[in-house]
This record gives structure tokens, C-alpha cells and sequence, in this order.
């Protein structure tokens, strides 16, 4: 979402929020040489890993990679996005925004916070129904499934009387506007203009976020409504694919535990916090979908996903493999015995039962292979395991997540299935090549020797791409020096590709370069962090301008070879003659030499560190050369 705050207000409240001050408040930092140092909020570590740097007015996590700016600090920590975390900062620094100036999108259309305003005093008003007279009936169900008085407060339950305009006429009372009540979904027009109320004869689960905002809410029927469960909809602020239950009630058990467990339903969420399973959120009646696992992952390491059914099983074993996969982020899986769910369990069998359950949950890689492995009869030997572990491979590497893993993270996983399956690592990578060539949709590699170095001669300019933008973060003077061969388009990674451009336009501006500055022209966490790791790649290497001048001579290379292959390619087409062909031929021969050359010299720097790569967590292998990974 882009900020409309001016360029100026953010300035002024960037000048206002001192990186040190900000971070202080949410860990205890220590003076260490130029900086300070401090156990990493975002991810689990006992030796600090975190500094912060005053004079750069950034911070950085050799562990797990996250760095930026002050403003991406708040929007990790609060899990918000740029404006919010312009708005909590100018807050704090006693800096005035209009609201509108980072609410509002356009239209006259009602901001988010006024929709946020009026869910806030919906929570009071089903509570208000709840508690009330026209509430017993919902007392009654709440106390059979086990919720006691404590959770009904914490999580602030409420009732939705069943006629068709309680809600409407307290809130034409209390003078909140129709137009808003519609915005937030509690209400639906007729078509004579007038309004419903949305939710009727509903227990209320008010869906409150990290910042405490009420951004919608679920109602389970206590009639017989043919829609068991009903969820806002989609508004400014809520979106059910991107929210989870109880995220404000777990975020501290997260930060201690480094571990999420995520359940399928709003009461299932709620008895185990009342049975001490702080640490438990619950999905909307979605699948665990990677925005999800993009929010949790700010706070934990691990998620245990609980599901009660056979074909929940299934289709949860599914997406978290996927996401296992493709976010690198530990997913295990447990079932709930006898097609109980969560809440049922804790109830008639205590936290111990449910206890049990957590731990022996599985890992999703296992988990699947469990399903396939069953599908083949148990296929523990002859051709049935044979068969099994061919499937389960195309699985593998038929995955587009596994694709856009990089080599190191995709190491990993292929040493988890090795060791699954009980075969070596480049066994396994065998296996693969060949499932891989089997595979329809996907050619079989190109036999050509020269487009494969060529190919390899290009990984190899990426990386001095990257080194060099490595370099200038930290010594943006020595843009000169490389500004004839410097060319962004070369590097395969969206956002790296966007940093470096961003880059060399400023130092064509010749504007005065300052890393917080930079890092504040980029929204996104990601960009923050990948900045961040890049320039402290850059400054751990040092040796800025020998480095910038071997990677200029790589660049060269790249474009000469590129010239080379026009030839060869000419050759090929007949594109040139057969008068040409004797100082062609010497060229063709010249030019294949340096692509060999130049291939063998690709292939010895293939640690080619992709984005991905820098920015993986800590249990993906760190950073390379950097003593300070090993925790
Ligand atoms: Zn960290």
C-alpha cells in the first residue's frame, strides 16, 4: 500500500525516532564498538546476533538475516505495514499525520480506521448482548463446549440477536454512520435502501490483530442456518486469507516459543489458550495459505498445524509441504485421534491429551511421504517401494516451490529426503535428474556446450552484479569507476534487480547517499532486508575498490563472450558467408576457448549467493564466511 505522508513528513519523523531509542524499547541493547548489540527479536538465538548501527540508522541480524531501517524495524516487530508504522512512530514522536493522508485511498470511501472504529464498538455491543438477557441462549452453548468466563473476556465473545435490525437501530442510536456499518460488512442494504444486520443469531468471535485492532469477526450459527460458520467480509481491513485468530492473545507465547499451532476453529483456538497453549492460532476456515505463513514467520520458527479428519489430513499435508518447500519454514503436522477435534480433546481429555498430540507431530516432508509410501501398500522393499519413492520424488520435483529455492536451501531439503528415504544425498539428486527428465512438461537440458556456458558465464556476471552493488552500499563514490559496465538487468532476482536500479539512478542524480535514506525508498520488509544483507556482505568483504575493478573485468567478459556467441550463432544460421568462414572459423575456435575458459572459472565461483540464500533463516545455513552464524 503506497503512503501518502509527503516525502518531508517522513523525513521528519524519521528524524525523530532515533534507531537506538526505537529498538530499546523492545530489546535490551549493549554499547559494542560503533554500535549496539542485542538477542535478535526475530528469531530465536542465546549469543546476540543483533546490532544496531546509530551512525547508519539501521539495524542488522547476522543470524537470521532481517536488517533495514527504523520504520522496517516497527513494521516487523508490530507486523504492520509502512503506513501503520509511520503513524505508531509519529505517534510516538508527537508528529501530527493527517489521517488521511495515510488512510485514505482515493475515493471518499470510509479509511481504515474508521472502519476499525466502528467494529470497536460492534465488539462492545455483542458483548453488551451477550451478557445481557437476549444473550443466555448463547451462554448456554459457550458453557457446554467448555469456554469459561476468563475466555469469554479475553477473547471478547459476544452475541448477534437473531431478529433483523438490533444492530442497525443501536447503532442509528449511538449516531454510527450507515455507510461505515456497510463498509464493515456489518450490515447488508436492501433494496429499498434500507440496512440488516449481517450477523444474526451468532456467538461473535471478534478477529483482532497484533495492534489490537478489531479488523472483523466470525459467527458461528446457534440456529440452524445452513452456514455454520460466517466471516466478515472482505473489507479495507479484512482479509480472511491474511488474518488469523487470537494473533493479538499469541504474540507473546510466539516471541518466548518460537513455535505457532495452528488450529482449524475459533473454539479450538480458544480452550487451548485456557488450557495453556498460549502459543495457538487459528485459521479463518481456509487452508494455511503462504500469507499466513508470511505473517507467522516474523514471530516463530516452526508452526504445528492440527487437523481432526482424514481428508483435512490430506489436504493440509498438501499445502504445508508447499509451503514447507517454497517459505522454507518448518511445517509438522498432527492429527487429532478418534475424529475429535482440538476443543473436544482438551475437554474431555485435558491439556496432557493434546500435549501428546503436539509432539508427536510429524514433519510435513514425512508426512507425505507416510501418504504416498501407503498408497503402494507400505511399500517397504521390491518394486512397490521402488514405485513409492519415484512418486514421491516427481512430487518433489515436480514442485515449482522447490525450483525457486536457492542451491543451499534446496541442499537441505534434498538431504531431508535423503535421509527419509534412506539414500545418499547425490543418490537422491541422480533421482531426481532422471524423474526430473520424465517429467513431460519439463525439456530435457539443452546438449549445446556453448549456451550452457554461456548461461554459466552469466550466473557468474549476476554475481558480480551483486558484489558490486555489495560494494557501493558501502562506498557509493566508487559508482564512477563501474558506471559504464554496471548493469542491473543482468541479475535474475526481482527485487535485488529493483535495489540496484534504484541505486545507480540516485548516483546519476548525484544525490548524497544515505543507507537509511535508501532503504526508506523501498516499502517492503523484504527490500529492507535484503539491502541490509547486502551491504553487510559488502562490508565484511571489504576491499571495496579491488572488488569493484575484478568485477568489472567479469562484466567485460560476459559481453565479449556474448560477442563471441553472435558469431558462433552466425556460423550456425549461415548468416555468414563462405568467404568469411576462415576468419570465422579462427574466431568460432577463439571464441569457444573463452567460453570454456571462462565456464571452468564460472564453475569455481558457483557459490553464487542469491537473494534467498542471504536472507535465509538461521536453519538454512547462514551466510557464508561469517563466524558469527554458528550459535
Ligand atoms: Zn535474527
Amino acid at each position: 500500500m503506497a503512503s501518502r505522508a509527503s516525502s518531508a513528513t517522513i523525513e521528519q519523523i524519521r528524524q525523530a525516532s532515533d534507531i537506538v531509542d526505537v529498538v530499546s524499547a523492545y530489546v535490551s541493547l549493549k554499547r559494542s564498538g560503533r554500535g549496539f548489540k542485542g538477542l535478535c527479536p526475530f528469531h530465536k538465538e542465546k549469543t546476540p546476533s543483533f546490532s544496531v548501527v546509530p551512525d547508519k540508522q539501521i539495524f542488522h541480524c547476522f543470524g537470521c538475516g532481517a536488517g533495514g531501517d527504523v520504520f522496517k524495524f516497527v513494521q516487523m516487530r508490530e507486523n504492520v505495514d509502512f503506513p501503520d508504522a509511520l503513524s505508531i512512530l509519529a505517534r510516538r514522536a508527537g508528529i501530527d499525520i493527517e489521517e488521511t493522508q495515510t488512510d485514505r485511498r482515493g475515493d471518499a470511501g470510509p479509511t481504515k480506521s474508521e472502519i476499525e472504529r466502528a467494529n470497536r464498538w460492534a465488539v462492545r455491543w455483542f458483548a453488551a448482548q451477550y451478557s445481557g438477557l437476549v444473550g443466555s441462549g448463547a451462554r448456554g452453548y459457550v458453557d457446554e463446549r467448555g469456554i469459561n468466563a476468563d475466555s469469554v473476556e479475553r477473547f471478547m465473545i459476544g452475541y448477534a440477536p437473531g431478529d433483523w435490525e438490533s444492530l442497525v437501530k443501536a447503532a442509528a442510536k449511538a449516531e454510527i454512520p450507515r455507510q461505515l456499518l456497510s463498509a464493515a460488512g456489518l450490515t447488508k442494504p436492501r433494496d429499498d435502501g434500507s440496512a440488516y444486520d449481517a450477523f444474526r443469531n451468532r456467538l461473535i468471535f471478534p478477529i483482532v490483530d497484533t495492534m489490537n485492532r478489531v479488523l472483523g469477526f466470525g459467527g458461528r450459527t446457534l440456529g440452524d442456518d445452513a452456514a455454520k460458520y460466517l466471516n466478515s467480509p472482505q473489507s479495507l481491513l479484512f482479509d480472511k486469507g491474511r488474518c488469523l485468530y487470537g494473533m493479538n492473545l499469541a504474540k507473546e507465547a510466539f516471541a518466548r516459543q518460537r513455535t505457532a499451532v495452528v488450529v482449524e476453529g475459533y473454539t479450538d483456538c480458544i480452550l487451548a489458550h485456557q488450557h495453556g497453549f498460549a502459543n495457538t492460532v487459528a485459521t479463518l476456515g481456509t487452508a494455511l495459505t503462504p500469507a499466513h505463513v508470511q505473517l507467522l514467520r516474523r514471530y516463530v520458527d516452526e508452526v504445528i498445524l492440527v487437523f481432526d479428519s482424514d481428508a483435512a489430513g490430506q489436504k493440509a499435508a498438501d499445502a504445508s509441504l508447499a509451503i514447507f518447500l517454497g517459505e522454507g519454514l518448518d511445517v509438522r503436522l498432527a492429527a487429532v485421534p478418534e475424529a475429535k477435534d482440538p476443543a473436544e480433546l482438551l475437554v474431555s481429555a485435558g491439556s496432557g491429551a493434546f500435549a501428546a498430540v503436539l509432539t508427536s507431530a510429524m514433519p510435513a516432508l514425512e508426512f507425505k511421504w507416510k501418504q504416498v509410501s501407503r498408497q503402494y501398500h507400505g511399500a517397504t522393499t521390491g518394486p512397490d517401494r521402488r514405485r513409492a519413492v519415484e512418486d514421491f520424488l516427481r512430487l518433489i520435483a515436480g514442485s515449482a516451490d522447490l525450483g525457486s529455492c536457492d542451491p543451499i536451501q534446496r541442499g537441505l531439503i534434498l538431504n531431508q529426503v535423503g535421509k527419509l528415504l534412506g539414500l545418499a544425498g547425490d543418490e537422491i539428486g541422480r533421482q531426481l535428474r532422471i524423474v526430473a527428465r520424465q517429467t513431460p512438461d519439463r525439456p530435457a537440458t539443452a546438449v549445446d556446450v556453448a549456451p550452457r556456458l554461456l548461461s554459466r558465464a552469466q550466473s557468474s556476471a549476476a554475481a558480480a552484479m551483486q558484489t558490486i552493488v555489495e560494494a557501493l552500499l558501502n562506498e557509493p563514490a566508487l559508482y564512477a569507476e563501474i558506471e559504464d559496465e554496471y548493469d542491473p538487468a543482468l541479475l535474475p532476482d526481482d527485487e535485488l534487480r529493483q535495489i540496484a536500479a534504484v541505486f545507480a539512478q540516485l548516483s546519476q542524480e548525484q544525490e548524497e547517499f544515505n543507507l537509511a535514506r535508501f532503504i526508506g525508498r523501498f516499502e517492503s520488509v523484504s527490500a529492507a532486508r535484503l539491502i541490509t544483507a547486502l551491504h553487510a556482505q559488502g562490508e565484511d568483504r571489504g576491499n571495496h575498490q579491488a572488488t569493484i575493478a575484478d568485477c568489472r573485468r567479469r562484466l567485460r567478459e560476459l559481453r565479449e563472450l556474448r560477442e563471441a556467441e553472435d558469431i558462433v550463432a552466425g556460423i550456425r544460421s549461415g548468416a555468414i558467408g563462405v568467404e568469411q568462414a576462415s576468419a570465422a572459423a579462427t574466431a568460432h575456435h577463439e571464441a569457444l576457448q573463452k567460453l570454456q575458459a571462462i565456464g571452468a572459472a564460472a564453475g569455481k565461483r558457483s557459490n553464487f549467493a542469491a537473494r534467498r540464500h542471504l536472507a535465509a533463516p538461521p536453519t538454512a545455513g547462514a551466510r557464508p564466511g561469517n563466524p558469527q552464524d554458528a550459535e
